[in-house]
């Protein structure tokens, strides 16, 4: 649902959809914030790093991938974003990424946490990207008529090992060495691919980040009168219910409640995807949480 005010000041004669007349542009730094696409980066930048809030991006993360990945999987994002971490350890398919995160939580170690969730959002992003796109060998990808025949020659100077030989002595326009060459481009190209979905993924873990790190530049006092009985129970349905489309009906409760800090109601009505641990909810319900 496109907000047609500005995100910043609510706004909409000062707002053309972009960008806001009456608003000052985001500082260079902010937008590079905004733009980072790696995730070790994204949560590098910000400090004093939580334990719930690493559970919540590595749950982010499985949320965000969930229709890539196998049921099993869902109760440990559930588990991740109420902050616990009373599952078994070695019990879970997934132990072997999912293990880490528990170990490192359990014993409140924020460096060794913060190393797990890398890992395990990186495993992740494998996930999503081997269903469309598996590792592929260089042998599986086809040849044009002419050089198929001789594939079985690749096959056997690869596995001799004389492939490097075969190239330097061969010329350019010897068939075995085209036939190599042409599966190698493809491969090339295939993993191109891979790696593309590999950073589309990527890129929306870091947005994930984001949502529950909050911009590190610029330090929020949230005032306690804020959270009103509305705000609240607002703050704590969105929550549950996991449907983060009233974020910008939450901006408007805040503001009811004499809330004018920019970087709060521009969160809740920027089109951006909102997680569990969200860092506008956890302020609003700080007060309920241990
Ligand atoms: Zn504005
Ligand atoms: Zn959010």
């Amino acid at each position: 649902m496109p907000s047609p005010r500005c995100p910043r000041c609510g706004f909409s004669f000062a707002w053309n959809g972009r960008k806001c007349d009456h608003c000052p542009p985001p500082s260079r730094a902010r937008q590079l914030w905004e733009e980072i696409d790696r995730l070790e980066e994204q949560i590098h930048a910000s400090k004093d790093l939580t334990v719930r809030q690493l559970l919540a991006i590595a749950a982010g993360c499985i949320r965000h991938a969930r229709e890539f990945l196998p049921e099993s999987i869902q109760e440990v994002a559930e588990l991740f974003e109420r902050g616990s971490v009373s599952l078994q350890a070695g019990r879970y398919p997934f132990a072997q990424s999912v293990d880490p995160i528990l170990l490192a939580a359990r014993r409140n170690y924020v460096p060794e946490l913060f190393r797990a969730v890398i890992s395990f959002a990186r495993i992740r992003r494998e996930e999503v990207t081997n269903r469309d796109h598996p590792i592929r060998e260089l042998m599986s990808f086809s040849l044009p008529p002419d050089l198929e025949r001789h594939r079985r020659a690749v096959v056997r100077e690869l596995s001799h090992g004389r492939m490097g030989a075969v190239l330097a002595r061969r010329s350019n326009d010897d068939p075995i060495r085209r036939a190599y060459d042409h599966l190698e481009q493809e491969l090339t190209e295939y993993n191109k691919q891979r790696w593309r979905v590999m950073a589309t993924e990527e890129a929306a873990q870091c947005a994930i980040a984001r949502d529950i790190l909050s911009y590190p530049e610029i330090a929020i006092t949230f005032d306690p009168k804020w959270r009103t009985s509305t705000v609240v129970a607002m703050a704590r349905e969105l929550f549950a219910s996991r449907d983060f489309s009233a974020m910008p009906i939450l901006a408007d409760a805040m503001q009811d409640a004499d809330c004018e800090e920019p970087e709060i109601l521009e969160h809740c009505r920027a089109e951006k995807p909102h997680y569990p641990g969200c860092w506008v909810i956890e302020r609003i319900l700080a007060t309920d949480q241990p």
